[in-house]
């Protein structure tokens, strides 16, 4: 999923030498953490709808697993690189280290077009990924999950493949499952609850009441959604929501001074997060066309729709009142922006610390199936809220204590933890 000049894994590990640099790592823990332990290409044979055979490309990268089994997702994406697997794999080594949960990175793949196969070959095509990595994969070395263009239903194929090769049954070996089917609640609001706690606890340390704030937010999907409702119950007022529009081909943002309302809104949005643009406009909201969200004199911004908006040639629209911007999304803003955003005194809350609520679910996912005993929802939301929390406030004493930009501090908790643990295992 990469274009041509842009090569993801290049940045990430040019993103770890610096932090490799900030905490004069030795040269044999640079080399270890700069690239995977291990990774598997590998061919998935499908009998097509139409009798032919056609042969899929997969890939399975485990970036680390000295913290623990490694995770992350499955992609299905035409344009999947592996170096873009290797990139996602090594930040989900981070971003699970920044939360502090026993877990490494992993991520999968497989080029393929979901939109051009029928569920029958979507199925063979999850099945022979697990059958190709089945003895590499399993609750205890390597948990997948659903990512672009797979869901639980392909989840739920895999763990049905893994557990006839095993002979058991196996519902710690994905996660991302229905719920009633091995999957846990609260994992539908995560990621967005996730963003909202830790918005929540750099209010507080601003000395900021969120009654008094208002925010805008890019995106009106899944992480958005919740993002919202969360912000909203703590007393926050969200001006406009920005999201795709697949007709038009352009993004446009809704925005009501008196503050948007999820539930209207809901009723008039589709499955992709597209809101309808002539129901918008009968309930009154303003559209406004492409980056209007990020100009808005709001406290806080919320990029929580795709990567690369917050850049050198869009900083410069964000208004001197915002005081906070947390990322919803992965990788909203580019290293050039983020500087900028450092000179000016405005405060992130960075990508994989405050996302990092889905995964920490997952892995609750991922305990209770081990156990087979399931949580509440209010006690699987309890529980990420003391995650994220404890995770904030570490990243925001180091800032504090180093005098770091919170991106970097997390880096260096992140990446830490995790040399730590390659040291104490006698690997460096
Ligand atoms: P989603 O597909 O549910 O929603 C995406 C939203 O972004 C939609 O409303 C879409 O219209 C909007 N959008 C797309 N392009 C846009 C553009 N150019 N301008 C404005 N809006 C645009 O996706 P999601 O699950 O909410 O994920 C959003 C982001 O959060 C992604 O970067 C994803 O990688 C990241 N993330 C998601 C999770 C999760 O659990 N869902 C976890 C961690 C990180």
């Amino acid at each position: 999923m990469s274009s041509e000049n842009f090569n993801p894994f290049e940045m990430a590990q040019t993103q770890f030498d610096q932090v490799a640099e900030l905490l004069q790592l030795n040269e044999g823990t640079r080399a270890i953490l700069r690239e995977p332990l291990r990774e598997y290409h590998f061919s998935i044979p499908v009998k097509m709808d139409d009798g032919s055979v056609k042969v899929f490309k997969g890939f399975r990268v485990q970036h680390n697993d000295a913290r623990g089994p490694n995770k992350g997702g499955i992609r299905f994406h035409p344009q999947e690189t592996v170096d873009t697997v290797r990139a996602l794999a090594m930040w989900m080594t981070w971003k699970c280290s920044v939360v502090d949960i026993p877990l490494g990175g992993g991520k999968g793949g497989v080029i393929c077009d979901p939109h051009n196969l029928s569920l029958k070959e979507q199925e063979q095509i999850a099945r022979g990924w697990v059958r190709q990595m089945a003895k590499n994969v399993g609750p205890i070395n390597d948990v997948p999950a659903p990512d672009v263009m797979t869901n639980a239903q392909h989840m739920l194929w895999m763990l049905d493949e893994y557990e006839v090769i095993n002979g058991g049954k196996y519902p710690g070996f994905i996660t991302g499952k229905p719920v009633g089917m091995g999957g846990s609640l609260g994992r539908t609001e995560a990621t967005g609850y996730g963003v909202i706690y830790t918005l929540r606890e750099a209010l507080k340390e601003m000395n900021v009441d969120p009654k008094e704030t208002s925010a805008s937010v890019q995106g009106f999907g899944n992480v958005a959604q919740y993002a919202i409702r969360l912000y909203n119950k703590l007393g926050g007022k969200v001006l406009a929501v920005s999201c795709w529009d697949q007709n038009d081909q352009i993004s446009y943002t809704y925005k009501k001074e008196s503050g948007i309302d999820i539930d209207e809104l809901l009723k008039i949005t589709d499955r992709f997060g597209g809101i309808d643009k002539e129901k918008a406009a009968n309930l009154g909201y303003e559209r406004l066309e492409g980056d209007e969200w990020i100009k808005l004199d709001v406290d806080v911004l919320i990029p929580a729709a795709i990567e690369n908006q917050i850049r050198e040639d869009t900083v410069g629209l964000i208004s001197d009142k915002v005081k906070i911007i947390a990322e919803g999304a992965n990788g909203p803003t580019t290293p050039e922006a983020d500087k900028i955003l450092k000179e000016r005194g405005i405060f992130v809350i960075p990508d994989f610390l405050a996302n990092a609520g889905g995964v920490t679910c997952s892995y609750f996912e991922q305990v209770q199936s081990n156990m087979n005993y399931f949580w509440t929802r209010d006690e699987v939301l309890d529980k990420l809220d003391e995650k994220m929390t404890a995770a904030y406030h570490a990243v925001s004493r180091l800032a504090q204590k180093k005098d770091l930009f919170m991106r970097d501090a997390a880096y260096v908790i992140a990446i830490q933890r995790v040399a730590q643990a390659c040291k104490d295992r006698g690997w460096v």
